[in-house]
């Protein structure tokens, strides 16, 4: 059998890439997946080499390489990662995060649920009787949204890979949730006081982005979230996984067949989400009674959750919807 070598220098592989029919040495390979991401930001436009950049950082593989990504492709990038309270899994989700930062000399904004608002993630999926991942998504978009406007930052961008936003899609497409569909899209435009969001990973998949921080020296945590057993999205992985090895490409060929030819389809959709709040109501937003950050009730879902879920507090009325493109481990 041939003996691979590497594309670019025709030196020893480390790695294959099945769906791409190429491999590559450690150096090559990592400047593959840097050339990715720099491609992904210039084709969907989504962001200019100045701009002031939030990357939304949990600890885990995905969010450590694009926060490395971006600084060596010279980005201006802060990250934030948000203190769940979720057992031992949140407090080593935070040191690889301030382990990773610190060696590289990145800032980094911490924010912990509990300290500030007297809840964690399980209280909050207590109180409210809902998976956890319901409660934890909403909050951590309200504190992306809040941190990137009060910081002044020009865009949050969040480490969701090819594998991430295949299945989504096809938890999506199986139920034809066409108001998903249509905001499924890698740039979410800045639009009624919510921040510009954008997803610069759709490229590249989970195993590369392991063998990326493998090859960078990034440690991360291995472990998901213990909230997230019974996941929808873990399922659909491991069925695009299967259909990944019988035909390499498959994964790219579903989400960028969908991006190129049928989600233009959606455009309506997608314009009128934009006229809408971030849990798809199309109520007029104003400012919530409590936090200031746009909403479509007197208060917002986030503060009435604070309420809610925060042991001292009386309990009101939460209505919360998943959001499926912000589940994430
Ligand atoms: S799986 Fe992700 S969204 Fe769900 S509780 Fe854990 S960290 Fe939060
Ligand atoms: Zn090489
Ligand atoms: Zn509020």
């Amino acid at each position: 059998m041939k003996k691979l070598r590497c594309k670019v220098c025709k030196g020893p592989i480390v790695i294959e890439l099945r769906q791409h029919n190429v491999a590559f040495c450690a150096e090559h390979f990592i400047s593959f997946c840097q050339n990715q991401v720099a491609r992904t930001i210039k084709k969907f436009w989504m962001f200019g080499p100045e701009a002031k950049v939030l990357v939304a950082v949990s600890g885990g593989k995905d969010s450590l390489a694009l926060w490395d990504i971006l600084n060596e492709l010279g980005y201006d990038v802060d990250g934030l990662v948000i203190g769940l309270g979720i057992g031992e899994y949140s407090s080593s989700s935070t040191q690889y995060t301030r382990d990773f930062a610190e060696s590289r000399g990145l800032n980094l904004i911490e924010y912990d649920l509990a300290s500030t608002h007297g809840f964690t993630v399980p209280d909050a999926a207590k109180a409210t009787s809902r998976v956890p991942c319901s409660s934890c998504g909403m909050s951590k978009r309200h504190i992306f949204d809040s941190v990137a406007i009060d910081g002044d930052y020009d865009v949050v961008v969040t480490g969701h890979n090819l594998d991430d936003e295949a299945a989504v899609l096809f938890g999506n497409v199986a139920r034809w949730q066409s108001e998903y569909l249509a905001r499924q899209h890698p740039v979410l435009p800045a639009q009624n006081g919510f921040p510009r969001k954008c997803k610069p990973l759709i490229r590249l998949s989970e195993r590369e982005m392991a063998a990326y921080c493998v090859l960078r020296n990034i440690d991360y945590i291995v472990e998901e979230c213990p909230m997230a057993a019974g996941n929808k999205h873990l399922e659909y992985k491991d069925l695009l996984n299967q259909m990944e090895v019988d035909s390499p490409g498959a994964k790219h060929a579903f989400y960028f067949g969908f991006l190129d030819r049928a989600s233009k389809l959606f455009a309506d959709d997608f314009e009128k989400s934009l006229q809408t709040n971030a849990h798809g109501s199309e109520e007029p937003l104003s400012p919530c009674t409590s936090c200031g950050r746009p909403s479509s009730n007197a208060v917002c879902a986030f503060c009435k959750l604070v309420e809610r879920a925060a042991p001292t507090s009386e309990p009101v009325s939460v209505e919360i919807t998943p959001r499926p493109d912000m589940i994430d481990g």
